[in-house]
């Protein structure tokens, strides 16, 4: 997709489709009817890290998870309730239903998309890869459930670095899409010979390094996080550079008593729930006028509203279907994915 449309998207879904504000009588009555829908309907919910703190705050509530998104498939998998509600992007739904697709998955709004899968379309996926038949095609999450079953390897940006270790130690070519910052990232962390799609995340990228650079500046103690799907020049003044759940980490571990953060600002909910006493600092990005696309918001994350959750949940609507003959093949590189991390994570456990 060229960056004019992929603007004019943005633009036309930022100007449609953004939440009106809510008073705190008509927030509460929503998380009320929410949480009386969610136990009536054997219903959990699931939220990603960078969704309104309203939202996030109410999936923890109700006993659901608020997670990056590999973690968010593993809940979701593992969960035994009938019905999952998918707070996030349109792909967290997709693997969602691949993964149960005996369940019935729910998102607020199907609308919420993502720059990554609109930017890495299934059929010119499959001609780039007859094109390289020798190499092992590893794809982000962040891509349609068509894309998923063309590939080898679903990877998330929490275990991408390992599985493409694990692979180049097979000696395996890999073919990566469809973030080119992050597979540059891991290119480069690895040595792996790896061919690029062109994608890109119109949040991260937006982070620029010559006003960072000016911002640490002014905060000398504050460390620098970022998430690996900023450009290259953001990552290289990083102090710590991660998934979501990996800057979490960095955030309650590292001794700073301040972070400057690229990534999402939905994060701040958790790393503040986590670290009360810490500072957080957003990133810049462009500005807030017309030259930046999200201002460090993804503006699908933003469609996830209270209003939409309960809506999905009263009338059953925008529940996630994917086509059956694409689920037993989208279906076997996330099962590898997820075996690998578990097989990672007992590992790590056994070390420790
Ligand atoms: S933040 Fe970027 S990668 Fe995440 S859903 Fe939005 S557009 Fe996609």
């Amino acid at each position: 997709m060229s960056k004019i449309s992929e603007r004019l998207l943005v633009q036309a879904h930022l100007a449609a489709k953004q939440p009106k504000p809510l008073s705190i009588a008509q927030e509460n009555e929503l998380r009320l009817a929410i949480k009386a829908e969610l136990k009536a309907q054997d219903a959990v919910l699931l939220a990603h890290y960078y969704t309104d703190p309203v939202i996030q705050a109410l999936a923890e509530e109700t006993g659901g998870c608020v997670a990056d998104s590999l973690e968010m498939a593993r809940f979701g998998n593992q969960h035994s309730a009938s019905t999952v509600v998918v707070a996030g992007v349109r792909f967290m739904g997709e693997t969602a239903k691949i993964l149960n697709p005996e369940k019935r998955v729910l998102m607020p709004t199907l609308d919420a998309t993502c720059s990554l899968d609109i930017g890495c379309a299934a059929s010119e996926f499959t001609a780039f890869c007859d094109q390289h038949p020798e190499r092992t095609v590893v794809v982000y999450a962040n891509t349609s459930a068509a894309v998923k079953a063309r590939a080898d390897w679903v990877v998330t940006s929490g275990c991408a670095l390992e599985i493409v270790e694990h692979l180049m130690d097979n000696g395996e070519p890999i073919l990566w899409a469809p973030d080119r910052h992050l597979g540059r990232y891991i290119q480069k962390q690895t040595g792996a010979d790896m061919l690029l799609w062109e994608g890109s995340c119109i949040v991260h990228e937006e982070f620029k390094s010559s006003q960072l650079f000016d911002l640490k500046a002014l905060y000398p103690e504050a460390a620098i996080l970022v998430h690996p799907e900023s450009p290259e020049s953001v990552i290289a003044l990083a102090d710590m550079v991660g998934s979501t759940s990996q800057m979490i980490k960095a955030a309650q571990t590292l001794p700073n008593s301040a972070f400057i953060v690229a990534t999402d600002k939905g994060i701040f909910y958790k790393m503040q729930q986590l670290c009360p006493d810490k500072v957080f600092i957003e990133a810049p990005t462009a500005g807030n006028g017309a030259a930046c696309r999200s201002c460090a918001h993804c503006p699908w994350m933003a469609m996830n509203t209270l209003e939409r959750t309960l809506s999905c949940l009263q009338h059953g609507t925008d529940e996630v279907f994917v086509d059956s003959s694409l689920i037993p093949r989208a279906v076997k590189p996330l099962k590898r994915m997820l075996d690998f991390t578990q097989a990672a994570r007992l590992k790590h456990l056994g070390n420790a």
